[in-house]
């Protein structure tokens, strides 16, 4: 039993990232309330003088409240700023054999499938020229930093790809044959292999410009998700995998094989986790959003509390990277706010459940 034991290490980041101000907020006259401290890896949040009160933090509604880091991004930090100072040292530690999850946290609109995947069409035409557009995020920069580092190898190697949506806790495979989105597959636990979906795709491929033909198949199947489903993009978690498979040959002549896998996360809409836990009406969807995100904080808050139980058989989402969460395996979570300040309740929210999540 896995849980059954507590972790010696914790490796637990936190990133918070600050989007500009958009249009439509500017036009309503919104106006910020986020300072963004990147050298003190400070957030301040100032509420005082807003018209909305704010239940989501007792004390901010006073006046200001400081919240620090691990990493803080403003909004004028780039895709490579977010990629090189949180991911790449993470990819690195995949590339030495270890499993790691990076997760996208927060509100619908705040940044996180920006952060995530960035503009996908521009990063088409600058990946088959072997160069990353400006706006390319964290998958398209993980991929090719992997790729970059195999081609200097000379050692045997494989990378495979899979790429699972998880909606109203329940799994599709964005990668499978072509069945109805929404599909079940089932996760079961296998004394040998860990955790497992039965049936996933896991799909070999060779170079960048295979990622992204098999990125383009699985946009192909949410756009499908989306006309389906309500509310399917802010409501659904998307995990896409990348398993790196290394063969390499000790001095002795014995062969070493690592084998490392990177989880890319992101999460369904944090507004679906109300502050008490319940979310009023909407009954099963998403209540069940919920629980996938409420138990991932959970799971997170005991890990970086070495708290003897992981709570990860609680949700499909934590059983699913039970085996890359905790131990030696890093994760980070990336917590996307707006400055904006009609959204005060759901960033002060969001800015407590990051700092949750926080090694001390
Ligand atoms: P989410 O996935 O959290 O719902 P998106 O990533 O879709 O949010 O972002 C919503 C909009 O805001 C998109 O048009 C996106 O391009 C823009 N956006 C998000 N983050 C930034 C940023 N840091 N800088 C500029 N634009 C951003
Ligand atoms: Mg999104």
């Amino acid at each position: 039993q896995r849980g059954a034991h507590p972790p010696r290490s914790v490796n637990v980041q936190v990133a918070v990232r600050c989007r500009p101000l958009n249009d439509r907020e500017k036009s309503q006259g919104e106006r910020s309330i986020l300072q963004c401290d990147p050298i003190r890896k400070e957030v301040i949040l100032s509420a005082s003088g807003l018209q909305r009160k704010t239940s989501a933090l007792p004390g901010i509604s006073s006046g200001k409240k400081t919240f620090t880091y691990d990493h803080v991004f403003g909004m004028d930090a780039t895709q490579a700023d977010v990629f090189e100072r949180v991911v790449e040292p993470i990819v690195d530690e995949v590339l030495e054999g270890y499993n790691c999850t990076v997760f996208a946290y927060g509100q619908t609109g705040t940044g996180k499938t920006h952060t995530m995947e960035g503009r996908r069409d521009a990063d088409m035409v600058a990946i088959a020229q072997r160069r990353l557009a400006e706006n390319a995020g964290i998958i398209p920069r993980s991929v090719k930093q992997i790729f970059d580092h195999l081609r200097s190898l000379t050692d045997e190697h494989s990378v495979r790809v899979s790429h699972l949506e998880l909606y109203n806790e329940q799994l599709s495979d964005l990668l499978g044959p072509d069945h109805d989105p929404g599909d079940l597959l089932r996760v079961y636990e296998d004394p040998q292999k860990g955790t497992f979906v039965q049936g996933l795709e896991d799909v070999v491929v060779r170079s960048e410009d295979e990622i992204f033909a098999v990125l383009d198949r699985s946009a192909a199947k949410r756009k499908t998700a989306e006309t389906l489903m309500n509310k399917y993009s802010s409501r659904s978690h998307s995990i896409f995998s990348i398993t790196i498979h290394i063969k390499q040959s000790t001095p002795e002549g014995a062969d070493l094989l690592k084998v490392g896998k990177l989880n890319l996360v992101d999460l369904a809409g944090s507004e679906n986790v109300g502050r008490s836990g319940a979310v009023r009406g909407r009954a099963r969807e998403a209540g069940n959003i919920n629980q996938s995100l409420l138990t991932l904080g959970r799971v997170i808050t005991a890990l970086v509390d070495r708290h003897p139980h992981v709570p990860y058989r609680d949700s499909k989402l934590t059983r699913l990277l039970q085996e890359s969460l905790g131990g030696r395996n890093k994760t980070c979570v990336i917590a996307t706010v707006t400055p904006g300040s009609s959204s005060v309740e759901e960033t002060a929210s969001t800015l407590d459940y990051a700092y949750r999540a926080k090694s001390i």
